[in-house]
């Protein structure tokens, strides 16, 4: 029997794969969860040593309804767009292991989700015979990855709402340069969590919702978080095998909770994980709460790891759920305290700890700056700044000879600018961002408001 999903609040009906990948949010406002985590400890032995797409259709076979030569075709296409044979390459800088995620199209992590997302899309409607108009808000690296996904396809719109003047102007272009007619660049006049809250409330609206074909591609989709379970079986099966140790741990830089949440699934469902060491920039909501159990609203500030400027972390409700006893009922009460007073806690006994399996802290400006600075001399490696945030991080928070992986996140050439202020040169480039420099772009310019974004849809929508 092929997995069903189910909402965190408890109060949609059970659906399939498909389903779940075409809902995005579920109708009831929570988030979307297999019924249940495989075990896949006995298999770990045979699956250490096959290459990424192998893995990668032995992991999500678990998960989806899609027929096995269907799903084999689905993931190789997913993954001929990256530039490196292995997909996520692992390299050595001193005695950690750097988990590279960034050789996709827009040279960041999230292609690895959405490359895959873009066809799973694909591949359904084709199918059905329907269309699907998407609506993202992004940060930075969500929108040009979801756009490389999904561009020039036949059934397809897609609408990205970005925080005007607040993402790198290299992240701006990679979005704006993309002149596919399907694809409707929106710069909000606001913050991310601005265009996320515009997008959540629409999402809401299941009669509008309906009527105009809406979906996500935001890390709130389970396809996405399926995505990324991978690349933790991958690498922490391999350095396993390579050092010889029975754990192994991983540093992750957060901001939606995406990433690290596919670790934590990983780690559930049997990949022997000693630790997962949460890095936060100075939008530190996630540290605060694995540190205290109190998850509360900050005012968003800029950093230099922009990915990560937001304070409410749209996959953090899939964890809460399973940390509370997946008790939907009282999710429902905690996700409206929330809404209501902007903050929610779980009591610990004295000396307990949120969670055994994560640490958590947070990298600043400085740390971000000096850790580039650093890993350039002393390494010859140059990392992009939210890389640098865990990375910084892990170094403080791992034990003494600790085997761990950092999780790279994007290229360094996305943020050519931190690693100048950071080195002093100008040392970041990839071809795919130089060519960009003087591409005609478009971009609609809108307030942050609900009503004009709907009003944009209702226009453009297929
Ligand atoms: C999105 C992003 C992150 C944060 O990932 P989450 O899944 O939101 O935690 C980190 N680094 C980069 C470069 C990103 O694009």
């Amino acid at each position: 029997m092929s997995m069903k999903y189910i909402s965190t609040r408890g109060q949609s009906a059970p659906m399939g794969f498909q389903d779940a990948v075409m809902t995005g949010l579920a109708a009831d406002g929570g988030l979307l969860i297999p019924q249940s985590i495989p075990d896949v400890t006995g298999r770990l032995q045979e699956w250490a040593e096959l290459p990424y797409r192998e893995l990668a259709f032995q992991l999500t076979g678990l998960f989806t309804d899609i027929p096995p030569d269907d799903l084999k075709k689905l993931i190789s296409l997913s993954y001929e767009s990256f530039r490196h044979p292995e997909v996520t390459p692992l390299v050595r800088a001193g005695d950690l292991r750097i988990l590279e995620l960034f050789h996709g199209p827009t040279l960041a992590f999230k292609d690895v989700a959405l490359q895959w997302l873009g066809n799973l899309f694909e591949y359904i409607l084709s199918r059905s015979g329907h269309h699907l108009n998407i609506l993202a808000a992004t940060s930075g690296d969500t929108g040009s990855a979801a756009i490389y996904g999904v561009r020039g396809r036949q059934h397809i719109h897609i609408f990205v709402m970005h925080p005007a003047g607040r993402t790198s102007p290299t992240q701006e272009r990679q979005m704006t340069a993309v002149l596919d007619d399907n694809v409707f660049n929106i710069a909000v006049s606001g913050t991310f969590d601005d265009c996320q809250n515009i997008m959540k409330s629409i999402f809401r609206d299941v009669e509008f919702k309906t009527r105009h074909a809406l979906g996500a591609v935001n890390s709130v989709n389970w396809a996405r978080v399926l995505a990324q379970i991978v690349y933790y079986f991958y690498a922490g099966l391999k350095v396993m095998r390579e050092e010889g140790c029975p754990e192994i741990s991983f540093s992750v830089p957060t901001g939606n909770f995406g990433d690290i949440l596919a670790g934590w699934y990983a780690a559930r469902m049997g990949l022997p994980v000693k630790r997962l060491i949460l890095a936060t920039n100075e939008n530190d909501i996630l540290s605060r709460f694995f540190n205290t159990g109190t998850y509360s609203l900050g005012q968003v500030v800029p950093t230099l790891s922009p990915s990560m400027d937001i304070q409410v972390a749209s996959n953090f409700e899939r964890y809460l759920y399973y940390r509370i006893g997946e008790d939907s009922e009282r999710l429902r009460a905690l996700m409206h305290e929330f809404d209501q007073t902007g903050a929610l806690s779980i009591p610990l006994a004295p000396g307990e700890a949120v969670e055994p399996l994560f640490t958590a802290g947070t990298g600043t400006t400085a740390d971000t700056l000096s850790v580039i600075g650093r890993y350039h001399r002393e390494h010859g490696y140059l990392l992009d700044p939210h890389t640098a945030v865990g990375i910084a991080v892990g170094e403080r928070l791992r034990k003494r000879g600790e085997p761990l992986i950092c999780l790279a996140t994007a290229h360094p050439a996305k943020f050519s600018k931190a690693i100048l202020d950071a080195t002093g040169s100008d040392l970041a480039h990839h071809e795919l961002l130089d060519r960009l420099a003087d591409a005609p772009t478009r971009c609609k310019s809108l307030p942050a408001s609900e009503q004009a974004i709907r009003d944009f849809i209702v226009q453009n929508a297929l």
